[in-house]
């Protein structure tokens, strides 16, 4: 199995309800390294550029004032499967949809503010983690 990485974001709501470190243990527990992470606050102009991909859907002047509403907490994850681990710790997007004991089942308020991002394959994990951290960065947190 590859070795992957994959970028994640604790949402303003997990920031806001005190979720950091209960979401970076599931991580941990689940074998994914933190090779980086750091605490921001997303312009508008940033998180419209980061979700670009839904900028025709009717969510996403909600979403992108949503994901300016308080801190978050980037953080590029490490392993074996990591992308796929990932997703598969978030759960599905809309949270009456989530298998239980995924992150999203346990904490999301609703389908929009659903606590945890995570790059959705190989390309956008490269994308992603570029959008937040130059390389230097995660080569000097390695390990
Ligand atoms: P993800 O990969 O599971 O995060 O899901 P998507 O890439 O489809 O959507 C990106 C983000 O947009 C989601 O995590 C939600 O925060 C938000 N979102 C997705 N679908 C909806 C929707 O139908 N309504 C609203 N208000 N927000 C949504």
């Amino acid at each position: 199995m590859a070795i992957e990485t994959t970028l994640s974001i604790i949402k303003p709501d997990g920031v806001k309800r005190n979720l950091i470190g209960e979401i970076l243990k599931r991580f941990e527990g689940a074998g994914l390294r933190v090779v980086a992470t750091k605490k921001t606050a997303l312009t508008l102009q940033e998180a419209e550029g980061f979700y670009n991909v839904h900028r025709e859907r009717p969510f996403f002047a909600s979403l992108t004032q949503y994901m300016t509403s308080g801190p978050v907490v980037v953080s590029v994850l490490e392993g074996e499967n990591a992308i796929l681990k990932h997703r598969e710790l978030m759960g599905a997007t809309n949270p009456a949809q989530a298998a239980e004991g995924t992150i999203r089942k346990d904490f999301a308020l609703n389908i929009e503010e659903n606590t945890v991002h995570g790059s959705d394959g190989s390309e956008t994990a490269k994308d992603e983690i570029g959008f937040f951290f130059a390389g230097a960065e995660l080569i000097r947190s390695r390990g």
